[in-house]
């Protein structure tokens, strides 16, 4: 009997791959360590599952670093955002655009998607192992020869690698891929947190975990000069921050590492600028004293942070109906628009969306996900050196790049 096409990872991208193999004639074998398919699928997007992002796919990649965008261009086009749609509302997904682009379930259920992501695999009659842990590629001589399983040895010349990055080590990513890829002749670029929470001591705050900050923009400097920010809302832990605007700067905090860690900084009231604010507040002062100034801050803010917002302008809370001195307006102005909550303690990898490094991208055919190291080897997902922003990105590397995988793997196999 011909030998399987062995797809390694029942990721997004082992699906997809190992779904367009089979559908092209290839006799599939899924192998997967966990106990069920598309383990990140069921916790992305909260639960949720951001399935991809709206728009041209030029307008897709855009978000993308300029070579990470030209890498997964062909793929992209050759699977698109609508594509993936396509496969999940065929059979009974309902999907929603929210305004930033964002595409999700209607009910809201990650669930729903890997339920319909199985049926598709099962009609295609893939052939998936759960409680699989693959050990080894075995590709003696550049050529691809087996997979092994602890004692099993699986003899295969076509292995799929979709084993993803290393963060949520729970969820099976262990980033084992970047080692067999490496000792079979892989470059692997350094492993960086990207889309991570962050740790920062935040004593001197004594801001209580829970606590939101809507539509901010928060950012973070480095020797002074801003390396990186986004606007959306954050999120205080019980150890530091996170949420979309945390996540949206850790990449850059992470390549800024060796130079300093970030200082972080967040402007409350980005539609305001300084003037304004500051024209405002002396309005209140004057007109009847002081009394309009907290219920503004609430508004323009969250009432959880404004204590410590009024105590930084050095203003006490018996002070802020009666006397307020010009220079205490002009800290709060200042404090309001660049709150500074300190030096980054810790990226926190094992707990991001996705890591940025893993195989180099200069060693890969972006046009048929083969290895230019290794003749079989096929790679696809976020084992590859990948890291798009959130809003659906990744999850879209990893439909396109792995359905193009799984086309040509497939091809190589038949012939
Ligand atoms: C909390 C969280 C939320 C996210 N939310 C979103 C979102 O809403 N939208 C979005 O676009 N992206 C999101 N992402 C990112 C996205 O989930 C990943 O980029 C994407 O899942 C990568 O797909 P992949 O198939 O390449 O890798 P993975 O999904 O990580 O799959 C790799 C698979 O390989 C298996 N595996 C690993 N080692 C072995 C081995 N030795 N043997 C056999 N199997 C192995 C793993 O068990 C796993 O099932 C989120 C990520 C996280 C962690």
């Amino acid at each position: 009997m011909k030998r399987p096409l062995v797809v390694i990872g029942a990721g997004a991208t082992g699906i997809i791959a190992s779904y367009k193999a089979a559908m092209d004639g290839a006799t599939v074998l899924l192998l997967e360590k966990t106990d069920r398919i598309g383990t990140k699928i069921l916790i992305s997007g909260g639960g949720k599952c951001n399935i991809t992002h709206d728009g041209p796919i030029n307008s897709v990649l855009k978000a993308f670093r300029k070579n990470e965008a030209d890498f997964i261009r062909p793929s992209c086009f050759r699977f698109t955002n609508q594509d993936i749609l396509n496969m999940l509302t065929e059979r009974g997904l309902n999907v929603y655009t929210r305004e930033d682009g964002r595409i999700f379930p209607v009910d809201q259920t990650a669930k729903d998607v890997a339920r319909i992501l199985h049926t598709y695999l099962q009609d295609a009659n893939v052939h998936i192992k759960f409680e699989a842990p693959v050990t080894e590629i075995l590709a003696p001589g550049g050529k691809v020869e087996a997979v092994r399983l602890g004692d099993e040895t699986i003899p295969t010349n076509h292995v799929i690698l979709c084993t993803g990055g290393s963060s949520f080590p729970k969820s099976g990513t262990t980033g084992d891929g970047y080692v067999w890829a490496k000792s079979i002749g892989h470059t692997i670029v350094p492993i960086l947190a990207a889309l991570a929470p962050v740790d920062l001591p935040l004593q001197n705050l004594q801001i209580k975990a829970g606590v939101p900050l809507r539509d901010i923009i928060l950012k973070a400097r480095v020797q002074n000069k801003v390396i990186a920010q986004w606007r959306g809302d954050m999120l205080f832990t019980h150890t530091g921050l996170t949420g979309p605007c945390v996540l949206g700067i850790t990449r850059e905090i992470s390549d800024h590492w060796q130079t300093e860690p970030a200082k972080l900084e967040v402007d409350l009231i980005p539609d305001l600028n300084f003037e304004q604010i500051q024209t405002r507040l002396t309005q209140f002062k004057n007109e009847r004293p002081g009394s309009q100034i907290r219920p503004f801050i609430e508004q323009k803010t969250t009432r959880g942070i404004v204590p410590r917002l009024l105590a930084t302008a050095e203003i006490g809370e018996e002070d802020i109906n009666q006397h307020i001195t010009k220079k205490q307006i002009n800290i709060l102005t200042q404090t309001l628009k660049a709150w500074q909550l300190g030096p980054v303690k810790e990226v926190l990898l094992d707990r991001g969306e996705v890591v940025a490094g893993g195989v180099d991208l200069d060693e890969v055919d972006p046009h048929t996900m083969r290895s230019h190291k290794v003749q079989g080897l096929y790679l696809a997902g976020e084992v590859l050196d990948i890291a798009g922003p959130v809003g659906g990105y990744n999850l879209q590397a990893a439909w396109s790049t792995g359905f193009v995988a799984g086309e040509t793997a497939a091809a190589d196999w038949l012939t």
